[in-house]
């Protein structure tokens, strides 16, 4: 009884010792802060109830000063579960998604801004519209050149189907942006506990079951509801700045419009059709517009935030 109770008293010691140390015998790698040169998001591995999705902590930025700058540190983690994209090039090419009219001025025609409605949720809305009757000299938007955002690669071309109409995805990996942009661009992704609900009708929902490898991410930006079907194939490279389309009304559009999509997704990932809310949609495009907007796998994000941020932060 003595020596039990003393390796008790020992034990208990051992214990008080370790947790007020700061450590946790079941290692709750949330615990760790991740300081202010490394890049990471910390993922729990422990059960599915103790699940909490984890925001990073990353440097507040400036406007002004370039000294506050996050560093450009390229430190590779230990610990597999941190994502980590180490950034090819801090020079980001990146134009307004409307000939003639600049970034700065894209807030003066937003007429219909990003709407976050939860996961797996396909209302609200997943975009930013940009549209006007008369802008500067225009008297028009219907027909202006549609430019690409961003360097990047055709992920997917549809044409004319329901709700995007003719539409284009541009795939650009995070590797492209420099790593203060990249940890803007997830700082609300959440990749846990995919797929989420949605009470969309979804054939084959439960068959969504990719493991996400936090380490290949791209930003994926839809132009939806285009004049033409664009002249473009699955892998063509497009440059930042270059004619994808004009601005059109097709698929659900009440008026001329651009609707802009932002999401961030697993690399290398086609769309080769795409289609939803139609008798005439098929299962294979519904399944895809079910994985594009509320399988949680392609996460929206909201357009304007990132370009405002691109604005400030260049
Ligand atoms: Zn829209």
């Amino acid at each position: 009884m003595k020596r039990i109770s003393r390796v008790a008293l020992i034990t208990l010691f051992l214990c008080l010792a370790y947790t007020f140390s700061g450590c946790n015998s079941e290692l709750h790698l949330n615990s760790i802060q991740p300081s202010a040169t490394e890049p990471i998001i910390m993922v729990e591995q422990v059960s599915k109830q103790e699940m909490v999705p984890i925001s990073p902590t990353f440097p507040a930025l400036s406007t002004n000063n370039e000294t506050t700058k996050p560093s450009e540190a390229t430190k590779v983690p230990e610990n597999k579960n941190e994502v980590y994209f180490e950034s090819k090039s801090a020079i980001l090419n990146f134009s307004s998604p409307l000939q003639g009219i600049e970034l700065e001025e894209l807030e003066l025609i937003n007429s219909n801004p990003f709407v976050y409605a939860g996961p797996g949720k396909d209302e609200g809305h997943h975009g930013t519209d940009f549209s006007f009757y008369q802008y500067k000299t225009f008297n028009q938007i219907e027909n202006l050149p549609v430019l690409s955002i961003l360097d990047g690669k055709v992920r997917s071309v549809i044409a004319n189907r329901p709700p995007y109409g003719n539409m284009i995805i541009i795939e650009t990996a995070l590797t492209a942006f420099p790593d203060h942009f990249q940890k803007k661009l997830v700082e609300n992704v959440v990749f846990e506990n995919l797929p989420n609900y949605t009470n969309l009708n979804c054939p084959s929902y439960s068959s969504f079951n990719y493991e996400i490898d936090k380490n290949s991410l791209s930003l994926y930006v839809l132009y939806a509801h285009l004049f033409d079907v664009p002249g473009f194939n699955i892998d063509d490279q497009v440059l930042s700045g270059s004619q994808i389309g004009k601005v059109g009304n097709t698929g659900s559009s009440g008026n001329p419009h651009l609707h802009l999509e932002f999401r961030i997704g697993p690399s290398d990932y086609n769309f080769p059709e795409m289609a939803h809310y139609h008798n005439s949609a098929t299962d294979q495009e519904m399944e895809n517009y079910c994985l594009w907007r509320v399988s949680g796998y392609f996460s929206q994000i909201d357009p304007m935030e990132m370009i405002q941020y691109y604005l400030q932060n260049r």
